[in-house]
């Protein structure tokens, strides 16, 4: 299984705010979507960053009162990490463990293809296990 059967199931759309929105319509983007991340573009459509709910709880814990008035720009990841639609499964948990995150957008020859989230991959891996189970017990039966 690779990057791209997720995208053939949920889709290739992918949320992004400007970095100009404030905080709390991250948040509302956020809660709109029921997500856990977007990606940051700018006014010319370039990806500038990733922003998760793990960045607005970082900003909360930090300084509440002042939340209302930051910006997605300064709560965002700049350094964005990507992968391609034909990276296996495994390539994306290395990089999600590695990096500590739990979404990927999917880029190719520069082509924002859709975002993975660590749940897709996990649903996935779950319904390969599940078939591989059936396929040996098929096998067995057999025998
Ligand atoms: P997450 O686990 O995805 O909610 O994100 C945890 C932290 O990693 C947050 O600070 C995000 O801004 C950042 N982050 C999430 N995804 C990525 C990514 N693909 N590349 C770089 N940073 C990321």
């Amino acid at each position: 299984m690779i990057v791209a059967d997720i995208l053939g199931e949920k889709g290739g759309e992918v949320i992004t705010v400007s970095p100009d929105d404030s905080a709390l319509s991250l948040a509302r983007t956020l809660a709109k979507w029921r997500i856990g991340a977007v990606l940051v573009r700018n006014a010319d459509g370039k990806i500038v960053g990733i922003v998760s709910e793990r960045d607005l709880i970082h900003a909360l814990a930090t300084d509440a009162a002042a939340i209302l008035h930051r910006k997605v720009l300064d709560l965002m990841t700049g350094e964005v990490v990507t992968c391609q639609s034909l990276d296996s499964l495994q390539s994306v948990m290395e990089k999600m463990t590695h990096g500590r995150f739990r979404h990927l957008p999917v880029i190719d020859d520069g082509e924002l293809r859709g975002i993975v989230s660590i749940g897709d991959v996990v649903k996935l891996r779950i319904a390969e296990q599940l078939a591989e189970a059936d396929a040996l017990k098929a096998y067995i039966a057999s025998g």
